[in-house]
């Protein structure tokens, strides 16, 4: 049992506190403008020149390419040479994504369990 923890009264500070981590947890979120949720990969390939030495084995590459499922469908985008590094980046973000929204559910279940979810009203 849990009876005293449970129904000890939340601080103010705390659920201060708490608003103002997931505010600036949100704002981050909101400067993740690169976003891509896929996965990176490199491969080789051939070309449509009949007579290139990729027939014969030299094929080109490598090529990166970026993974991304779309309403249950796996796409591979081919990615420009200078887009590479904005790309990985945009990857990055998207796993930044995704701990920024556990750590705000954290936090939300807190807020919840002291009735204190939502943002007070301006005055
Ligand atoms: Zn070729």
């Amino acid at each position: 049992m849990c009876y005293t923890i449970c129904m000890r009264k939340p601080s103010a500070a705390r659920i201060e506190k708490l608003r103002k981590q997931r505010r600036k947890l949100l704002e981050e979120m909101g400067s993740l403008s690169l976003l891509v949720h896929g996965s990176l990969f490199e491969r080789f390939s051939t070309c449509s020149r009949p007579h290139c030495a990729c027939h014969q084995g030299e094929r080109h590459g490598p090529r990166t390419y970026v993974a991304v499922t779309q309403d249950k469908v796996q796409r591979q985008h081919f990615i420009r040479k200078g887009q590479v590094g904005a790309i990985k980046r945009g990857i990055r973000q998207s796993h930044r994504l995704r701990e920024l929204t556990r750590r705000i559910t954290r936090i939300n279940l807190e807020l919840m369990r002291q009735d204190a979810l939502r943002e007070p009203e301006p005055p």
